[in-house]
């Protein structure tokens, strides 16, 4: 994927339109959680005169249920942070609220008194215009949908990812691993997060891009081929449905969760509005076959006349 490509292109004004839903799945109990906002932030260049998206996808652990109360304080806490200072850096903005995140998950672990640890992954996405600023930690995941193709943005914090990173593991066998689910960081476990999480990824998006957020429920079952496919049939409501579904067709076991971030362009946009306006085609080209019918006689009665006369 060609990354560097955006710079050369003509600043595009873009509409994004985002959805996101958690689902059960394969488990009785939803440790997941998800989070779609739209953001009152004073932009910085353009990105000012479009309307900001925060979207995260988190996906809690510990016993007792007790993962779904840290996926769901590390939700809030990124929402309100990011909500009350939305002028902010977005990179830094992010780096505090998992932070703080982790702070608020680690105390209320301990709280409970009886040494259960709880945690939770987290990835979030803020879109300012055509910027997107997206922070992770754990295995839940983003993705970019471009040109047909799909590109992983995040890299999990898991052991299989670092086996895939040294080299001493390929992509395939990390997929099929049944260690595959074993996370090495998540927001909770330590009373402080490592000073280089979470890990940021800034990306200038274009016209027809997607971005897909996801817990692993979703992506240890559904193949990229099918990912690309579903978010290019459908709109994003339509879309975040069908992920959902096809997942558990697949069977997960898990929990499932997935966000979809559709990027369009406003001269596509009004492009398409216009066709619903205009005259239907049909009618337009009756009323030229009538005219030019029309001419076609009084000008053959003029002809018969002039003979006659
Ligand atoms: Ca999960």
């Amino acid at each position: 994927m060609v990354l560097e490509q955006v710079r050369t292109e003509a600043p595009a004004e873009i509409v994004v339109s985002v959805s996101a839903a958690t689902d059960t799945g394969g488990r009785p109990d939803n440790e997941d959680a998800v989070l779609k906002v739209a953001l009152e932030m004073s932009g910085v260049g353009d990105a000012g005169t479009h309307p900001a998206y925060l979207v995260a996808v988190a996906d809690g652990m510990g016993g007792h249920q007790r993962g779904e109360v840290a996926s769901q304080l590390a939700i809030e806490t990124l929402g309100r942070m990011v909500a009350e200072d939305p002028g902010a850096d977005t990179a830094l903005l992010l780096k505090q609220a998992f932070r703080r995140a982790n702070d608020v998950i680690h105390q209320n672990g301990r709280g409970t008194g009886d040494g259960s640890i709880i945690g939770t992954t987290l990835v979030a996405a803020v879109i300012r215009g055509k910027y997107a600023t997206i922070a992770n930690i754990g295995d839940s995941r983003a993705y970019l949908v471009r040109a047909n193709q799909l590109t992983q943005i995040t890299r999990d914090h898991s052991l299989v990812a670092d086996q895939v990173a040294e080299g001493s593991m390929t992509s395939d066998e990390a997929r099929q691993s049944p260690h595959r689910n074993i996370i090495t960081h998540a927001l909770g476990h330590r009373q402080k997060l490592d000073p280089k999480l979470p890990s940021i990824f800034e990306i200038i998006l274009l016209p027809e891009d997607r971005l897909i957020l996801c817990s692993d429920g979703f992506h240890d079952v559904v193949q990229d081929s099918d990912m690309v496919a579903v978010v290019l049939e459908h709109d994003p409501p339509g879309a975040v449905g069908a992920l959902i579904d096809l997942a558990k067709t697949l069977g997960t076991t898990d929990n499932v969760t997935a966000a979809v971030v559709r990027v369009d362009s406003a001269k596509t946009i009004a492009a398409r509005e216009r066709d619903l306006d205009a005259v239907p085609a049909g009618r337009s080209s009756w009323l030229v076959i009538l005219v030019v019918t029309g001419i076609i006689l009084f000008v053959a009665i003029v002809i018969v006349a002039v003979m006659v006369l």
